[in-house]
């Protein structure tokens, strides 16, 4: 017997969830325009929670269905395969769950609880403009607060769970829960969130800085980045994680594959780990162009790059939030 993951979700199950979700539910929605790489296809279902209620209540009911559940965040870390997103509905919080809340202060401490959904610029705007200090490190980085824990985004020697005091997640039952980030196994871009769990939002801990500090140490790791790293060009960042004592960046660059290219897809010569894309690029020109790269890194050094991208699409099950066990 097939299972739901293997078959794209139908007409019918669209036409239930729209009229319980009226207005929250989307056909067909480009991918590519929701990925700062700016390839691949589309969702054939695309959900939008107006809020953590109807989010939980969505979750239990896409459950009931059968129907896999893949959470987008800014989509700044993955790709998109050219098929799309058939058999999965893709779930995003950006649109609607992006509160942030007044922070608690106290012992000059400051406590901060952020919706998954909030971009990681407003929040550093909205911390910045306060004096809530510790977030600096992140300036320049796209996507969403829930997408920088899943990832652990990190830079200028710091990481995300860092700043980390607990994250709410919810499950494929609708229920929500408090991880402590003690208990989340996270580390190098990888933020331990358990598998089958959706980060609804978190709470930070920051320190009280004046906002002329936070600004001027912003600015300092805006330049760093724009003359590092391709700026203003679709990119979905790093491509592959830095190994151990060394960085992916110079293995490739050392390789002889900067500037090399499949289709509209380019190593790009500032940054060896970066792939940037040009109008017309697809997704199967940018994993033709990792394939050559993490093959030509492997002859030269006896080294297999690990990817820090993640691949969105059918073929691509790892990153679906509910499992086919757990729909069986
Ligand atoms: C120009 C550029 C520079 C970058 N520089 C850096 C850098 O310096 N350091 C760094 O670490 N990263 C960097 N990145 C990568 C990216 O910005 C980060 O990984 C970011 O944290 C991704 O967040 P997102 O919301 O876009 O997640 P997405 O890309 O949307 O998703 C990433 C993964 O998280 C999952 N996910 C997203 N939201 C949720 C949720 N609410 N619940 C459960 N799972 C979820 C997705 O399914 C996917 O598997 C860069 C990217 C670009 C384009």
């Amino acid at each position: 017997m097939l299972t739901n993951r293997q078959i794209p979700i139908s007409e019918e199950i669209i036409r239930i969830l729209d009229r319980e979700f009226n207005g929250q539910v989307r056909k067909n929605v480009s991918l590519a325009d929701r990925t700062t790489i700016r390839v691949g296809g589309t969702a054939r279902l695309y959900l939008v929670p107006m809020d953590v209620g109807v989010l939980q209540r969505l979750l239990h009911r896409l459950r009931d269905l059968a129907v896999p559940v893949l959470p987008l965040g800014g989509g700044a870390n993955v790709v998109v395969a050219d098929s799309g997103v058939t058999r999965a509905a893709v779930i995003s919080l950006v649109e609607h769950i992006h509160d942030i809340d007044e922070p608690t202060i106290s012992n000059n401490r400051v406590k901060v609880d952020v919706d998954s959904g909030v971009r990681l610029s407003s929040l550093l705007q909205f911390c910045q403009e306060r004096g809530y200090g510790g977030l600096e490190f992140l300036t320049g980085i796209p996507g969403s607060a829930g997408g920088a824990v899943v990832m652990n985004a990190g830079a200028f020697g710091r990481e995300f769970s860092d700043v980390l005091l607990k994250v709410i997640t919810c499950d494929g039952q609708g229920n929500l829960q408090s991880w402590a980030r003690e208990q989340l196994n996270s580390g190098y871009r990888r933020g331990g969130i358990p598998l089958g769990q959706l980060v609804v939002g978190l709470e930070l801990q920051l320190k009280p800085v004046s906002p002329e500090k936070i600004e001027k140490q912003m600015t300092e790791y805006r330049q760093i980045r724009r003359q590092k790293q391709p700026y203003g060009v679709p990119s979905a960042g790093s491509v592959f994680k830095n190994p151990p004592g060394d960085y992916a960046g110079r293995l490739i660059e050392a390789a002889g594959c900067s500037g090399w290219r499949c289709g509209r897809a380019q190593v790009s010569r500032k940054h060896a780990n970066f792939i940037t894309t040009e109008p017309g690029a697809t997704a199967a020109d940018v994993f033709a162009l990792i394939a050559r790269v993490k093959e030509q890194v492997r002859e030269s050094f006896s080294l297999v790059l690990e990817e820090e991208i993640i691949r969105l699409g059918d073929e691509y099950l790892s990153a679906w939030v509910v499992g086919e066990e757990e729909l069986l």
